[in-house]
């Protein structure tokens, strides 16, 4: 029977990282994907996502042009083009994933595993030892019950659609809702998204949350707030009826549910091996990644701990390998967490939002400036880019920092180290800015907004 220092189960973000970085240790280390290696991120999340969004910016890059003296024909857009060029890409990137853990020294098992105990592992007819075993099999869409949901996609399905459909119906808020509005609004269908609640991105900061919904329907995208879709049926022209709770129905093409995730712990052999989970089946775990069974770990989206995002599943892989294989016991408790929406237009976001900080400091001072990007400015656009500090006014530190508009995510990148890093405003305003840019304005805020004191929640 084959025996590993470490068993991966699972080769997305956080198996593959978890998994390499062990074997550079020195660590016997074997992995099981059971579908494509690089995980949900690289076939199903952040990449195919990615490109989708840069299409659907070209139409106004497009109307720009001709402000800048560019004559063009109106241009045309092809779906199956788009979606071919993005799955060979996903489809080179699964092949690197390969090559790496194959160089790497890691042996590479194509198939579904499962626990049997603590140590065993199966894999279709074979079964395995390991010292140590790491659970890094992800999350996959959650679909609410509601009647007819069966005629629903998610995004798993939204990147291969046959056709590109004329209207679309996007249920929730959060990140995958609001990217996906922008993604489908720019390549020209109709988008309408339902909020549950009382505006998208709960927990983003309010400005943020306020400035990117007004700009989305001012590109065109429906947001109908307070509103949820209670049956669907499909008619016999294909298309579907919603019925919503308001009483109204709605015609569309495609429903899309983005309405959270659920981890992948069912039939894993959890309850075998003696593995904990919650009430949301998330496997829990502590700042070091150890389950409830000493020699099982557990990292990314299958786990309660942290954001489900890929750079999170990643570090977290890595600490575990320094910790247990390479002498340098870490975790990653201590580390600053970015994020970026790759909404339309675009957030970058790091540190606690106003919201938060009134509730955690006695004083809080708010810069904030608000402004025209220049690229758009010839062409008299709507589109504005917003910028947020978050300030403690006793020590002056610099608890968040907030950003709408164009290269938030790259610009945001660069903030998190100064913030990591404990910047106060003083060290901001002694930074001397990058002209002419937006990320200057961050460096140049010098008038406060609006202060904060310990009555939280009034400002003065
Ligand atoms: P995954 O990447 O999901 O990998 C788990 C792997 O385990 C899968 O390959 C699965 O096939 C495999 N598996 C499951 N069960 C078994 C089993 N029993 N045996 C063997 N293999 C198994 N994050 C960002 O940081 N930035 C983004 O822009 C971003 N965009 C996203 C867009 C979308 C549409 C989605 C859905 C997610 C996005 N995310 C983004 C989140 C990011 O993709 C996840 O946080 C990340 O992939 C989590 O990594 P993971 O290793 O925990 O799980
Ligand atoms: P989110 O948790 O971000 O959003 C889920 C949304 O669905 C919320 O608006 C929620 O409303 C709503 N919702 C939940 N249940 C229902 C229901 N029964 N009926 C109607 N609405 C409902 O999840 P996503 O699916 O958008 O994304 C999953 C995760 O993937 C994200 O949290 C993020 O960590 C990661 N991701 C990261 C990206 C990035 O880094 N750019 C991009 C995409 C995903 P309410 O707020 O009221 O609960």
């Amino acid at each position: 029977m084959t025996h590993y220092d470490l068993f991966v189960i699972g080769g997305g973000s956080g198996g593959v990282a978890s998994a390499r970085a062990s074997a550079a240790h020195g660590a016997k280390v074997g992995i099981a994907e059971g579908d494509a290696f690089g995980g949900t991120c690289v076939n199903r999340g952040c990449v195919p996502k990615k490109f989708y969004v840069y299409a659907s910016h070209f139409p106004d890059e497009v109307r720009a042009m001709t402000h800048y003296g560019w004559q063009t024909s109106e241009p045309s857009f092809d779906w199956d083009t788009l979606k071919r060029a993005v799955f060979e890409e996903v489809a080179r990137l699964n092949g690197i994933y390969d090559s790496m853990l194959n160089k790497a020294g890691v042996t590479v098992y194509p198939k579904r595993a499962t626990l049997e105990d603590a140590h065993t592992i199966r894999i279709g007819d074979e079964t395995i030892t390991a010292d140590k075993i790491m659970i890094a099999t992800g999350g996959k869409p959650f679909v609410p019950a509601i009647e007819g949901s069966e005629h629903g996609i998610t995004s798993d399905d939204a990147f291969h659609l046959e056709t590109l459909p004329k209207r679309i119906v996007i249920i929730g808020g959060g990140y995958i809702a609001v990217e996906f509005a922008g993604i489908f609004h720019g390549l020209g269908v109709e988008v309408h998204q339902m909020v549950r609640g009382d505006g998208i991105l709960r927990g983003f900061d309010g400005d943020v949350r306020a400035l990117v919904q007004e700009k989305m329907q001012q590109k065109g995208i429906h947001i109908h707030c307070q509103t949820s879709v209670t049956a669907i049926v499909k008619e016999a022209n294909g298309s579907l009826t919603l019925s919503l709770d308001n009483g109204e129905k709605m015609a569309t093409d495609v429903l899309m549910f983005a309405t959270g995730r659920v981890p992948n712990t069912e039939s894993l052999g959890l309850e075998a091996a003696g593995v904990a989970c919650d009430d949301k089946h998330e496997i829990i775990v502590d700042e070091w990644q150890q389950t409830s069974i000493e020699n099982i770990y557990a990292v990314g989206d299958v786990t309660g701990r942290g954001l489900d995002l890929t750079p999170v599943a990643i570090n977290q892989g890595r600490a575990f390998a320094d910790s247990h294989f390479g002498n340098s016991r870490r975790n990653i408790e201590d580390m600053v967490i970015p994020t970026a929406v790759f909404s339309q237009p675009p957030i970058g976001t790091v540190g606690l939002t106003e919201e938060e900080a009134t509730e955690q400091y006695a004083k809080v001072d708010i810069y904030r400036s608000q402004f025209r990007p220049m690229k758009y400015s010839l062409a008299k656009s709507e589109d504005q880019v917003l910028m947020k500090l978050v300030v403690d006014g006793d020590s002056g530190k610099v608890l968040g920092a907030h950003m709408v508009g164009e290269d938030a995510a790259e610009i945001m990148q660069g903030v998190a180290v100064a913030i990591r890093a404990g910047a106060t405003k003083t060290d901001f305003d002694r930074t001397v800015g990058i002209h002419p840019s937006s990320a200057e304005e961050f460096v140049t805020m010098r008038e406060k907004s609006h202060t904060h004191t310990n009555d939280r929640r009034q400002a003065c």
